[in-house]
């Protein structure tokens, strides 16, 4: 066997990349990881984790309101921006640590530069010190992926889902296009945080792939929470002028917006990277063409997470390369399962979900019962807000197994995840009929709900 500098070289210390580093590392692997930007990626540096902070922020305006009907007279809540970004980029420096110290601590070496392939087992890497060549046994691609924006008359005034947690000074009135997971979240955001928030999507509901009572629902509740929705609605040009961007609609109609927000779907992180040059392959917008196993074409080379473009979600990546690193470099020769992954949009009020919609059940399954409540959390009988809580199952009628678990209300993605366990275990309605509920909580509706919805 050639006389490899490392076992794994990682591109890319993000989600799936510092995890697969630090397993591997862990089980004995000579492990160099290469990382151009902070340590963490997309999750922990402009993702999951700041979101999820700002979201917590954004919660606090409904929270004040709330309290009222409970008795507590708080003064006039003024919110400030300043202090939230220094905070939020505080906790992200210590989380960027703690990245350096796991993979330092389980014994990976951590180069900072651009990595680029060149060969099936070499990498070069552009540190500030020059260029360093490294060869490797195995070489992971975990780049990620990057903002998408289309072309259009004032593109260049946009900005994207990047520049989100740093905006100066805070927008007063904010445009967000698209209608996937980070436009309606960060349409939410913004809107609690004081923006005046427009949001706008092309077809005729939001988060398409997620089930149509869900949609619907959600998009009901935004609007009485104050995001201005508008469906079947796009850009066509965007002017700057004095008083702010000056934004054309597709239906003739103008508004003005202090920053237009573009969350447009994500590509991957291919650009520069030698994929072509080494010989791997790959599809749409260059997504990385892997196997079950995470192999490219080339057989030295794998990748996963986003690069690959399935499921761009921190714990699919996280789990990939769990996977991956099994078969490399331990003796288990696991498939990662992509059914009945949960998920959970940071909207106001949250999505969570779990296995089929409706309409896909019923392609797949023939003949479903569907179980639906819809109430007012017991909360909101005093604080007087009008938010309304969501909840839905979807069983196969042949087996009664429930394929499909749909809450929009307070906290949903923590109640789901629980469920997720069932669904996963293949959990039929009859079990959930047989399972206690917890009194007084949202949660125990999914398993009282005992009439049928009739279709
Ligand atoms: P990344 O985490 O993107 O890491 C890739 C790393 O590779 C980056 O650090 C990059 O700098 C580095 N890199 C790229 N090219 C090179 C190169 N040539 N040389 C060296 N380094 C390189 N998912 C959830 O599950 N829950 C959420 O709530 C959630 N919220 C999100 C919110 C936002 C705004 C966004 C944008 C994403 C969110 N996601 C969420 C998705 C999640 O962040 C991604 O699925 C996840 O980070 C993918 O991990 P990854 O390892 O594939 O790539
Ligand atoms: P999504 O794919 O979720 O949504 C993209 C949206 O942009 C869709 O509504 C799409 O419309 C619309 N769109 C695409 N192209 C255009 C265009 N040219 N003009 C106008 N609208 C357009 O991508 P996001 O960027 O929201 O997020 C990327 C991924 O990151 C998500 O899919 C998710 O996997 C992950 N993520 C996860 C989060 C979580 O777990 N909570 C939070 C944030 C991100 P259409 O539906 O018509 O195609």
């Amino acid at each position: 066997m050639p006389n490899h500098s490392c076992d794994l070289f990682v591109i890319g210390a993000g989600s799936g990349g510092v995890r697969a580093a630090r397993m591997a590392a862990q089980r004995g692997a000579r492990v160099v990881v290469a990382e151009a930007a902070a340590l963490g990626g997309t999750c922990v540096n402009v993702g999951c984790i700041p979101k999820k902070l700002y979201s917590y922020a954004a919660h606090f305006s409904d929270d004040f309101r709330d309290a009222a009907g409970f008795g507590w007279q708080a003064g006039q809540p003024r919110f400030d921006w300043a202090v939230l970004k220094a905070n939020r980029s505080a906790e992200i420096a210590r989380l960027n640590g703690i990245y350096q110290n796991l993979l330092v601590s389980a014994g990976a070496q951590i180069v900072t530069g651009w990595a680029q392939l060149q060969g099936p087992h070499t990498v070069q890497v552009q540190t500030a010190k020059g260029q360093e060549v490294f060869t490797a046994r195995h070489i992971l691609v975990a780049t990620g992926g990057r903002p998408s924006v289309p072309a259009f008359p004032g593109s260049e005034h946009v900005v994207t889902s990047d520049s989100m947690f740093d905006l100066e000074p805070f927008p007063k009135r904010l445009l967000v296009v698209g209608g996937g997971y980070i436009a309606c979240e960060f349409a939410s955001i913004f809107n609690g945080l004081g923006s005046k928030v427009t949001q706008l999507y092309r077809g005729e509901q939001v988060l398409r792939g997620f089930d149509d009572d869900v949609r619907n629902f959600i998009a009901h509740e935004v609007r009485k929470h104050g995001v201005d929705l508008r469906t079947c609605m796009d850009v066509k040009k965007i002017e700057k002028t004095a008083v702010g961007l000056n934004v054309t609609l597709t239906d003739g109609s103008c508004l003005v917006a202090d920053t237009v927000l573009y969350a447009t779907g994500r590509i991957p992180n291919v650009d520069g990277l030698g994929l072509e040059a080494a010989g791997v392959a790959q599809s749409r917008h260059g997504a990385i063409v892997v196997d079950q196993g995470y192999q490219t074409s080339v057989p030295s080379v794998h990748a996963l997470g986003d690069v690959t473009a399935r499921l761009q979600l921190t714990p699919v990546a996280l789990g990939e390369a769990m996977v991956l690193v099994d078969r490399l470099f331990g003796d288990a020769q696991r498939k990662m399962g992509y059914d009945f992954v949960p998920t959970a949009v940071f909207t106001h009020p949250n999505i969570g979900t779990v296995g089929y919609g409706e309409r896909e059940a019923r392609k797949v399954f023939g003949e479903v019962t569907i179980y639906r409540a819809e109430f007012r959390a017991l909360k909101h009988t005093l604080s007087g807000s009008s938010e309304r809580t969501l909840m839905k199952l979807v069983v196969d009628a042949a087996t009664d197994r429930v394929v499909g678990l749909h809450m929009v209300g307070a906290d949903a993605g923590e109640v789901v995840q629980g469920f997720a366990v069932a669904m996963k275990a293949g959990a039929t309605k009859a079990v959930f009929d047989s399972t206690i509920g917890i009194h007084p909580t949202a949660a125990e509706e999914f398993v009282t709900m005992r009439e049928a919805v009739v279709a």
